[in-house]
């Protein structure tokens, strides 16, 4: 086979479409069409259509700073290579693959981690009931065999009955509060978000109890991913949760039954306040975001010396309130008018709460909260 050396400069060039002369529109002049016919691509439409395709994703937004490297990368590999094979071509394809799936697959293998935790929690419980079980039944047999009166047989089992039925009520509340967190964060995950608020609009409907939420988000929270990589982002996740916390023990109480901070998705957050701490969602969202706007983020290295320090985050909210003039889909109601306030928020330039307010058309409006 005809293997010339490439220049790393033409390799590039195709993989950036020929940045060289200026630009290079593939349809217009062809000039891209030369670009690959420099590098020896060969003239099927299976090549070209592979080299294009990967040279258009860096356009894709979807995508991480790292995968676009990556992909790049191996753009620039494939036609330093030169190795047009069926098999090459193949395994292009699945390395392609595996990079755009990368954060899917991180994702997927956290669920099943999360998973696994409680699948291996629940044996150990099963494990340590089984002998309470056990003691259960020769309990039974004693009671039974003891010849003590019918009466004082019953309490006796009874007795006995109810201490394991104890401790297993006791092991479902503590595996219910495990399926309810988020692992990461320690907060409350998406299932206990979807059932508070399900059961606060229930009481705003039936009792009149006021009712509020705020979503928050991490603002410009994929180029500090880009920056730092993902598990300092993870960190970063586990500081927001934190400081949300802080703000709600602080502005509400620690233990109180009627405010739920989660963990909504990804690297939004969410607070539902139901009854008398509804006057003071705006006051915690406006804390939250200037608590989180003061703290100094760091990163230490694996001896807990800090490498890097002054690192800021900040964060992003929308404020809304349960309305009366809604109709239906209350729930739905709720998160849209927030998620608009918080998309406000963001329009407005970040670092900002925003609240909802129901025009007298029912248009949106906005009002932006401190600062
Ligand atoms: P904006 O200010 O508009 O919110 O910009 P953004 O970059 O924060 O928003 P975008 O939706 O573009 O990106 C969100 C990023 O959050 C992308 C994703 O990699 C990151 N992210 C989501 N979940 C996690 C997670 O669990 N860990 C880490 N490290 N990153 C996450
Ligand atoms: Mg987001
Ligand atoms: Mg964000």
């Amino acid at each position: 086979m005809n293997k010339k050396i490439l220049k790393p400069e033409d390799a590039a060039d195709a993989a950036t479409g020929c940045v060289r002369t200026g630009g290079c529109d593939f349809s217009a002049d062809g000039r891209m069409c030369e670009a690959l016919d420099r590098v020896g691509v060969p003239k099927d439409a299976k090549w070209r259509t592979l080299i294009l395709y990967m040279r258009g994703l860096q356009e894709y937004t979807y995508l991480t700073g790292e995968q676009k490297v990556q992909v790049q990368q191996l753009l620039v590999e494939v036609l330093q290579n030169r190795d047009f094979s069926e098999e090459s071509y193949q395994h292009i394809l699945e390395r392609d693959r595996q990079i755009l799936v990368a954060p899917y697959e991180q994702r997927l293998n956290r669920a099943m981690q999360e998973t696994a935790s409680l699948a291996e929690e629940f044996r150990n419980l099963m494990l340590r009931r089984k002998g309470e079980v056990e003691h259960l039944e020769t309990a039974s047999i004693d009671a039974v065999v003891s010849g003590k009166e019918p009466e004082e047989v019953v309490a006796m089992l009874k007795k006995t009955f109810h201490d394991v039925i104890n401790v297993m009520e006791r092991d479902a509340a503590a595996m219910t509060e495990l399926t309810q967190r988020d692992p990461l964060s320690g907060l409350h995950n998406r299932r206990a978000f979807d059932e508070f608020l399900q059961d606060s609009v229930t009481m705003w409907r039936k009792k009149d109890v006021p009712l509020a939420l705020i979503m928050l988000d991490i603002d410009n929270f994929k180029n500090f991913n880009d920056e730092f990589g993902h598990r300092i982002g993870d960190q970063a996740i586990r500081t927001v949760a934190k400081i949300l916390q802080d703000a709600v023990s602080t502005l509400v109480g620690k233990r109180d039954t009627d405010v739920l901070v989660a963990r909504y998705g990804g690297e939004e957050f969410s607070i539902i306040l139901r009854g008398q701490f509804v006057v003071k969602a705006e006051e915690l969202a406006e804390a939250a975001r200037t608590s989180m706007e003061a703290f100094n983020f760091v990163i230490r290295n694996n001896d807990g010396e800090v490498v890097r320090s002054g690192i800021r985050i900040t964060l992003s909210a929308g404020v809304a309130y349960a309305s009366k003039a809604w109709r239906g889909a209350f729930e739905d109601n709720l998160i849209d008018s927030a998620d608009s306030a918080l998309y406000e928020a963001k329009r407005q330039g970040r670092n900002l709460v925003c609240k909802y307010l129901e025009g007298k058309e029912g248009e949106d409006r906005f009002e932006i909260i401190g600062s």
